[in-house]
């Protein structure tokens, strides 16, 4: 058996059993079972060594978190995870890295109802790609493209965290004892907000995954749908975690800027607002009202309280 072939083997039973998997791996190509009256959504997200991840990343968290990124985009669509395909691309073959990998993998993709149904596997400098499939009733996605003025916008958890977890791991930090396991968890597992994506799809009128920073990601809603935002910046939600370890400035920094919090922003029309907490309760996950959609097309505005709110965004640029 050829090295290649060993690492398939790794990953031929990850995630969970579907009934809707006819083929799964080991094909020229899977076989899956389309449902009547849903459209399938897919995304696509790479992680490249040196650019998402350090060498030194525990190979387990690598393959939550390369899942997680996957299935959040699926969240914010309204979607529910189903299946999802891996290329990956290794410059040698560990059997102990890759075995925590496909662990990390495996484990993920079960918690969130994924079957790994195929991939493919090539030498080169270390780069990973899912794409992650999943199904929402017809014509029922949410889009980035729906946000109408007037409406209310919320996020959903806390903001920053990941960017301090980033910042920490870099040692360029200290983060007390009690606060660094949350930090360390918010920055290597994050957790795909898929029961409540779902949820939304009868509340919302836009949403979107934040993985750039808000400032960063908020923007697409407001060019896709043509409005504007105004934002307070004394609403953002922030962990305890991330007051206490850096000043106020600093933790907006990384909850307006930071990347990778996977969580949701999304937009509510007045006359559903009602309806939210009650809808959003059994989630489990706090949501905060953090601004309003206005008419300044594509222009995001910050205040503090009543007082406008100057603010230079450094969200990470891919090119
Ligand atoms: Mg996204």
């Amino acid at each position: 058996m050829g090295e290649f072939e060993l690492i398939a083997q790794c990953f031929s039973q990850a995630g969970r059993s579907r009934t809707d998997v006819v083929i799964g791996v080991g094909d020229d190509g899977a076989v899956v079972q389309v449902r009547d009256g849903f459209d399938l959504v897919v995304t696509t997200d790479t992680m490249v060594e040196g650019v998402h991840f350090f060498p030194d990343v525990d190979p387990r968290a690598l393959g939550h978190k390369l899942v997680a990124v996957n299935v959040s985009d699926l969240a914010a669509m309204g979607a529910e995870p189903a299946w999802l395909s891996l290329a990956i691309t290794l410059p040698k073959v560990e059997d102990a890295w890759l075995q925590a990998f496909a662990e990390g993998l495996s484990e993920t993709a079960d918690y969130y109802n994924c079957q790994l149904i195929g991939g493919d596997t090539t030498r080169g400098p270390l780069t990973l790609t899912v794409i992650a499939k999943g199904f929402v009733p017809r014509g029922k996605a949410i889009t980035r493209a729906g946000a109408k003025v007037g409406d209310y916008i919320y996020v959903t958890g806390t903001l920053g965290d990941a960017a301090l977890g980033l910042k920490l791991v870099q040692n360029q930090v200290e983060v007390s004892k009690k606060h660094r396991a949350h930090i360390l968890q918010r920055f290597h597992y994050p957790t795909a907000r898929v029961a409540l994506g779902q949820a939304l799809r009868t509340i919302a009128s836009s949403a979107m995954d934040i993985s750039d920073g808000l400032c960063g990601d908020l923007p697409h809603i407001l060019n896709r749908s043509k409005v504007g935002a105004i934002v307070d910046v004394s609403k953002i939600p922030m962990s305890q975690a991330l007051k206490d370890s850096c000043d106020w400035q600093s933790a907006l920094q990384c909850a307006l800027s930071g990347g990778e919090d996977y969580e949701l922003v999304f937009t509510v029309p007045e006359n559903k607002r009602g309806s939210l907490e009650v809808l959003l309760s059994p989630y489990g996950v706090p949501i905060s009202c953090i601004g309003r959609i206005t008419g300044l097309a594509g222009k995001l505005e910050l205040k503090q309280g009543d007082q406008p709110f100057t603010y230079q965004h450094s969200g990470y640029q891919h090119f």
